[in-house]
């Protein structure tokens, strides 16, 4: 039976963060449960990020999407936080970062290797890796 193939049921923990600025949903992240471990789903203007939590972090993780705590997720894992800024302590929407891609070449070979942004008040991160 191929687990990992079924569909997700209803998440465990959920929560949408808005936009410091305009108040629009900058992100959405949830939780899933599945035998083998948790799955993180975010939903934000950069993609649909999907990442497997191990099981021991699993409850610390529901926690953190329960309480908000966006920092919390942040330290955890920088792209399932991707529209917040750790030093304004807010979280933004697509409409107030700015954002620029970012390839790298090797050996006369390009790849799209990240995505860079800047919140409102000119603060860089990467956003995605
Ligand atoms: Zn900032
Ligand atoms: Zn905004």
């Amino acid at each position: 039976m191929h687990t990992d193939q079924a569909p997700l049921s209803a998440p465990v923990a959920e929560h949408r963060f808005a936009c410091a600025k305009c108040d629009q949903e900058a992100g959405l992240v949830q939780l899933f449960e599945r035998p083998e471990g948790g799955v993180i789903i975010r939903l934000s203007f950069t993609s649909r990020l999907t990442l497997g939590v191990p099981q021991d972090a699993s409850a610390r993780v529901r926690d953190m999407i329960l309480a908000g705590d966006v920092q919390a997720l942040y330290e955890f894992d920088l792209e399932v936080a991707s529209f917040y800024c750790p030093r304004c302590h807010a979280c933004y929407c697509g409409n107030h970062w700015v954002r620029w891609d970012v390839f790298e070449d090797d050996a006369g070979i390009t790849w799209h290797d990240s995505i860079r942004g800047c919140c409102p008040l000119g603060h860089e991160r990467m956003l995605e890796d």
